[in-house]
């Protein structure tokens, strides 16, 4: 039988991937309270696992929430997805069943979209889109959850759905005060002369990237200096090349921003992507 689809359970191990386990009273359902990453399988294997169960461990903790051990489950369900097709693993944590007061922890792996593979070869056009703050907002305001990956998608998904009524691929969220943040699910990366540049997760409250950042420690096998900055939409223009990462698409080549196309840079994609093995 074609694998399509792969669910294991934190307790229970691998079960048919279309069985109902979540109860109804979930919080991670009725509230969005909880804790996920996307991993991207290759040759069988999660890659960059470690960073990946570091970044939900301290979106856990952001949420007062403990994450169990989950590198058993990620390995189970990654055993029972073929080993010659690149996969979506998902974990997710959430706060669980408000009746019984114990998490859920559970994997998914399923295939990659076919629109993110496209948009690796094919690149992609944005619009930018305010994310009604200014940039230093989310610093000082724990409660706003800055930097964790939690369950909350609601507004990432109406960003996406918004921009792409309009006409675009993708969106760029920026501050009230003009610069430059993260997608709805991915972070920003250019280059602009010897420095390949990403946004500061930190002082911004952005997602910290992990696709961002292996490209970034890598940077110097392009040739290219890290470095974090702010950067203006209007900035952005006029960079030698720009990008989109995150962990499933990978590499998504922005070709314009709100409508306004940008100058070709294949050369330097075709040298990310082989950096990043996408
Ligand atoms: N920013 C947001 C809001 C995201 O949801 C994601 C990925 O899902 C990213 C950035 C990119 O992060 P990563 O490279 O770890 O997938």
């Amino acid at each position: 039988m074609r694998v399509v689809a792969v669910l294991a359970v934190l307790g229970r191990g691998l079960i048919p991937a279309d069985t109902p386990f979540i109860k109804s009273d979930d919080l991670g359902l009725t509230r969005g309270d909880g804790v996920f990453e996307s991993i991207h399988v290759r040759a069988g294997r999660p890659w960059l696992l470690d960073e990946h169960l570091a970044r939900m461990s301290a979106s856990a903790a952001t949420l007062d929430l403990t994450l169990p051990p989950l590198r058993e489950l990620a390995a189970q369900a990654c055993s029972a997805w073929p080993g010659d097709r690149e996969g979506v693993l998902k974990l997710v944590l959430t706060r669980g069943s408000e009746s019984l007061g114990t998490p859920t922890a559970y994997a998914t792996v399923n295939p990659v979209p076919a629109a993110s593979i496209a948009a690796r070869d094919n690149g992609i056009k944005i619009n930018t889109l305010s994310l009604g703050v200014p940039v230093e907002a989310r610093k000082d305001a724990p409660w706003l959850l800055a930097g964790a990956k939690t369950l909350s998608y609601a507004i990432n998904m109406a960003t996406q759905r918004y921009a792409m009524a309009k006409g675009a691929d993708d969106a760029l969220w920026v501050s009230t005060d003009g610069f430059a943040l993260e997608g709805p699910t991915s972070s920003l990366v250019w280059r602009s002369g010897s420095s390949l540049a990403t946004v500061p997760a930190a002082a911004t409250g952005i997602l910290p990237g992990i696709t961002a950042r292996f490209a970034l420690d890598n940077a110097s096998s392009m040739g290219l200096q890290a470095t974090e900055r702010m950067i203006t939409v209007e900035e952005l223009h006029a960079v030698d090349a720009v990008w989109l990462l995150s962990s499933i698409r990978g590499i998504a080549p922005i070709k314009s921003i709100d409508g306004v196309p940008l100058r070709d840079f294949a050369a330097d994609t075709a040298r990310l992507r082989a950096m990043l093995g996408f």
